[in-house]
């Protein structure tokens, strides 16, 4: 059974050929500068890597070129189209319409073009992206599967704002959350490791974008986004959690319109922001370590963040189980995994230093014998979730 996981964005996107009942991945790439000028980076199994750089005006023409390669003569993976038996496509924003994955139909292509204004940059790139697929495939059947979903066991007291409660029925404003994909998969790994049902866990899915999510009994009952991606954790470019008297106050000093101030909010503040130096952790960390005050302040700010989280999921909860670090930061950094589980001993969370420095692939244990709460990195794996839903959606079709 392959499935075709498709994610849409602005000017690029991504794309996986998964066989969904044995999880390979045949092929996967990315396609960027769509409109700009174009790249396509396309990765065969591990090992192959090809770079193509040629115009790619449109998202269509990418896709085009994506099925191409998919079925060429020297890069093929696949004979022709027709093996593609489903496509998944990764959908930002579901809302409160969609609790989980469904089959793509006029009515829920609706629903998501209604949520268009939740999710301004995302939502119509995603839409385009299933049109296009319609137009080139018509005999696959389409899946939506929504970053927002998982969120939606959320309950009432964790997703209000403590706004007047009319914005929530007329205007739709809660927390919904997202990074959903991920919570569930990273999730539901650490409930078979604990091997138990009533388990209480919290995964950092730490990368560009970041956020925390309590998983009670295999359900997400709280996240640190919101209404927006913008909530919650210090990332990249956005601020994260922040007084909202900031933004009046900031709009009449700097003469910002309100465009203009979620701008410096998502894309010139977070790690970018404070240390002046870069998006990626990685510089930044390096600054540090050659004596940048300001890198150091900036390390500072993102863990004690995420440890305000770690500490108020836990207390939600009564206790946790399982804390599991995923994504480019959570995978990939020692010393912010180390940072974060410091001090936090007195709670049971007590991280093996040795075991956290270890670099290897797959899930991993990174917490010491007697820790009461296990701590583990869980390499995330959306893709796989799209193709797994895509597929038991599809497979009587
Ligand atoms: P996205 O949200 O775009 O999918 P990723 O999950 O790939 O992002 O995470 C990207 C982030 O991971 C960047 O800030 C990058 O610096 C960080 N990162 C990757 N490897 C490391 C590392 N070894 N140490 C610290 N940060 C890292």
């Amino acid at each position: 059974m392959l499935v075709f996981v498709l994610n849409a964005g602005s000017s690029s996107l991504k794309y996986q050929l998964i066989n969904a009942k044995t999880a390979e991945l045949k092929a996967s790439g990315l396609v960027e500068r769509i409109g700009i000028d174009g790249i396509l980076k396309h990765e065969v199994g591990e090992n192959k890597k090809l770079t193509f750089e040629l115009p790619i005006p449109t998202h269509k023409e990418a896709i085009e070129l994506v099925l191409r390669i998919l079925t060429n003569d020297e890069t093929k993976v696949i004979d022709s189209i027709k093996e593609i038996q489903a496509i998944g496509h990764r959908i930002v924003h579901g809302g409160e319409f969609f609790k989980e994955s469904t089959i793509v139909t006029p009515d829920v292509i609706e629903k998501i073009e209604q949520l268009i204004p939740l999710a301004p940059l995302h939502n119509p790139a995603n839409i385009m992206g299933i049109k296009i697929c319609q137009e080139l495939m018509p005999k696959i059947p389409n899946v939506a599967v929504f970053d927002t979903a998982f969120h939606q066991t959320m309950p009432k007291e964790n997703f209000l704002y403590a706004v007047p409660y009319a914005d929530y029925t007329e205007h739709h404003l809660r927390k919904y959350g997202f990074h959903g994909t991920s919570h569930y998969y990273v999730s539901n790994e650490m409930v078979k490791i604990l091997n138990k049902k009533d388990s209480k866990i919290i995964v950092c899915h730490l990368g560009n974008g970041s956020s925390v999510c309590a998983v009670r009994d295999g359900k997400s009952i709280s996240t640190s986004m919101g209404l927006t991606p913008l909530e919650g954790l210090i990332m990249g470019t956005r601020a994260g959690d922040i007084d909202a008297g900031v933004i009046p106050y900031l709009m009449e000093k700097k003469n910002l319109t309100s465009n203009q101030i979620l701008d410096y909010l998502n894309k010139k503040s977070g790690i970018l922001g404070v240390s002046g130096i870069s998006s990626d952790l990685r510089e930044v960390i390096k600054a540090s370590k050659d004596g940048d005050i300001r890198s150091k302040i900036t390390i500072e700010m993102l863990c004690n963040r995420i440890k305000k989280y770690l500490c108020s999921y836990a207390g939600l909860m009564g206790g946790v189980d399982a804390i599991c670090f995923t994504a480019g930061i959570g995978e990939n950094s020692d010393l912010i995994r180390e940072k974060v589980c410091n001090g936090l001993e007195f709670m049971g969370i007590e991280l093996d230093a040795d075991k956290n420095k270890i670099r290897e692939k797959g899930n991993r244990e990174i917490s010491k014998k007697s820790s009461r709460t296990k701590i583990y990195v869980i390499p995330t794996n959306e893709e796989l979730v799209i193709a797994k839903d895509t597929y038991a959606l599809t497979k009587t079709k």
